[in-house]
């Protein structure tokens, strides 16, 4: 009994799944066999052709013949009909199929998208990866704007699809993610990042992400930075598993190029600090607090102010001054650079139009500044609109950044230059160029870094170093100005080696507009203990 009772269960179950019109053809099949079963067992046939026959003059068998074909024509119409119906049916179900599959892969790499991972869950995750522990990589690629602008967006589309195999290939069990752009998530059983064999596992994984790959005929490297969480130690929800990826990653990015950094709590307190410090810098720039100070350019030999070197200064709300070390990669990280530069440089003219004509202005570009190649033009327009004369102006740029963008540079340099503006080489002999090798980009004064001032005050090949940067530079008809002057004995050096101006604390420290007019334009009313104060080295 048990059984049967199993068995149309089962039946119900198996009619319910079936569509309107399986279970109409079935009703009317069985409803067919039924009448016919029943004019069988009544003969029904017999009596019909007898009655047929006793009424041949009513043409009842034509009108018969014509109902039977009807009823074959009505029977093929509705076959078709039916296969017509099931065929649309499964187009629609592919689609729809599609559809979903779309919504939830990414179709460039045909991997799992950010929505696949939003309906994921740890439970299915452990099963799949036949894991308790699971670590979780957020990977980024780094440089890959650049190659993409290299070798084209269908090349940056290659680039991303030989890393998806590349990631993939990585570990037998684990599933990949594309969260977007060139940022992927790699889960995978924990135990190959446990505290001893992480790191070289991350390091492995890394190593086959940067391997180089031929696209189009070009030959591209690309880096990766990697941030790993562990569940259940760092989290008991896929959300805050992959936030704890992503914050570990953030700080692998500002540990250099292919880096990998393991969760840790501390993170999350630094993250929120950075958080309230950019939120600060966006307040400075949009209340404009961040201000110009000066330092003053001294001719060497006779104590005279020749220039004064634009430094920003930032006072906190408790009256703590920034330095710009601080807020500068903050500001060029949110963006706000360009607008930062654009508000100290017109706010500076003005500052400068005020002094004599002959004290010039340096101002310092930041390094990711230079990519932008209307840079030129943007600083010869705000000089149009403050009116502050070209050739006043000396723009300064790190060796480093000249290194790194020489074509843009270039362009931004040539438009300065055609303007009237001079170009100066900040921090010279850090960035180990040769000077020879940017003598093209026609710069006007090279600015030799503190360290070396500091060694022309010790042992004769120390400051035979030195003499050689200030000969070469006089050869190429560049001037010199000797950064970080401290003490007399420093100013003394770099003077005898041949450098004719210098800066430092020796001489002031940066200082307000105000001040700088006070203590450099009209010094006679100045005394004497007030400027010792200036020059202070801490
Ligand atoms: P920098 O262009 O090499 O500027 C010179 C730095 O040396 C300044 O630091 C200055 O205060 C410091 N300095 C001057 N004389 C002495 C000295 O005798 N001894 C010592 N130990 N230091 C001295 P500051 O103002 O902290 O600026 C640091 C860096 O921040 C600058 O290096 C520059 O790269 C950047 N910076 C400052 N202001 C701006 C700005 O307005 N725009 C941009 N893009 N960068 C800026
Ligand atoms: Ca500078
Ligand atoms: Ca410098």
């Amino acid at each position: 009994m048990p059984c049967m009772l199993h068995r149309t269960g089962f039946t119900v179950k198996l009619f319910n799944t079936l569509s309107a019109a399986q279970k109409d053809a079935i009703f009317i099949g069985l409803a067919s066999v039924v009448l016919w079963l029943t004019a069988v067992e009544m003969d029904a046939y017999e009596a019909f052709h007898d009655f047929l026959e006793a009424h041949e003059d009513w043409e009842l068998d034509e009108i018969l013949l014509a109902l039977i074909l009807a009823g074959i024509g009505g029977f093929v119409f509705g076959l078709r009909r039916y296969l017509e119906r099931t065929k649309e049916v499964l187009l629609r179900r592919e689609a729809q199929a599609r559809a979903d599959w779309l919504s939830t892969h990414d179709p460039l790499t045909a991997l799992p998208n950010r929505r696949y991972f939003s309906v994921l869950n740890l439970a299915e995750l452990q099963a799949d990866l036949q894991a308790d522990q699971l670590a979780f990589l957020a990977i980024d690629l780094d440089g890959f704007k650049k190659i993409n602008d290299l070798i084209g967006h269908g090349g940056g589309d290659q680039l991303l699809k030989t890393t998806a195999l590349r990631l993939m290939n990585q570990y037998q069990d684990s599933i990949v993610i594309r969260l977007g752009g060139d940022e992927f998530l790699l889960i995978v059983d924990a135990d190959q990042f446990g505290r001893a064999s992480g790191v070289a596992a991350a390091k492995d994984l890394i190593k086959s992400l940067c391997a180089p790959m031929t696209i189009s005929g070009v030959q591209v490297e690309v880096g990766a930075s990697v941030g790993i969480s562990i569940y259940p130690e760092n989290g008991l929800e896929m959300a805050d598993l992959l936030h704890a990826a992503d914050v570990a990653l953030y700080f692998a990015k500002r540990s250099g190029r292919n880096t990998a950094a393991f969760f840790e709590l501390s993170m999350h307190q630094d993250v929120a600090r950075r958080a309230e410090l950019e939120t600060k810098v966006r307040t400075a720039l949009q209340q404009r607090t961040i201000m110009p100070h000066y330092q003053p350019i001294m001719d060497l030999a006779t104590g005279n102010v020749v220039g004064a070197e634009v430094l920003a200064r930032w006072s906190g709300d408790d009256g703590t001054m920034l330095p710009p070390d601080v807020f500068i990669p903050v500001a060029e990280e949110i963006g706000g650079i360009v607008n930062l530069s654009e508000q100290l440089l017109r706010k500076a003219t003005e500052d400068a139009l005020k002094w004599p004509a002959d004290i010039t202005l340096a101002f310092n570009i930041a390094p990711t500044m230079l990519s932008d190649r209307l840079l030129g033009k943007r600083i010869r327009r705000i000089l149009a609109e403050t009116g502050f004369p070209a050739s006043r102006l000396e723009v300064e740029f790190t060796e480093g950044a000249l290194l790194r963008e020489t074509e843009a540079a270039t362009t931004v340099i040539k438009d300065l230059v055609a303007g009237g503006t001079r170009i100066a080489l900040d921090d010279f002999g850090t960035g180990y160029s040769n000077i020879l090798q940017l003598s093209e980009l026609s710069f006007s004064t090279i600015k030799i870094d503190r360290k070396f001032v500091d060694r022309a005050v010790r042992d004769d090949t120390q400051k035979a170093v030195v003499k050689t940067m200030i000969d070469l530079a006089g050869r190429l008809g560049v001037a010199t100005i000797a950064e970080g002057i401290e003490t007399a004995e420093q100013r003394d050096a770099v003077l005898n080696l041949g450098c004719s101006l210098g800066q430092g604390y020796y001489f002031s420290r940066a200082v307000p507009a105000w001040k700088f007019e006070r203590l450099f334009v009209s010094p006679e009313t100045v005394p004497h203990q007030e400027m010792d104060r200036v020059k202070q080295v801490p």
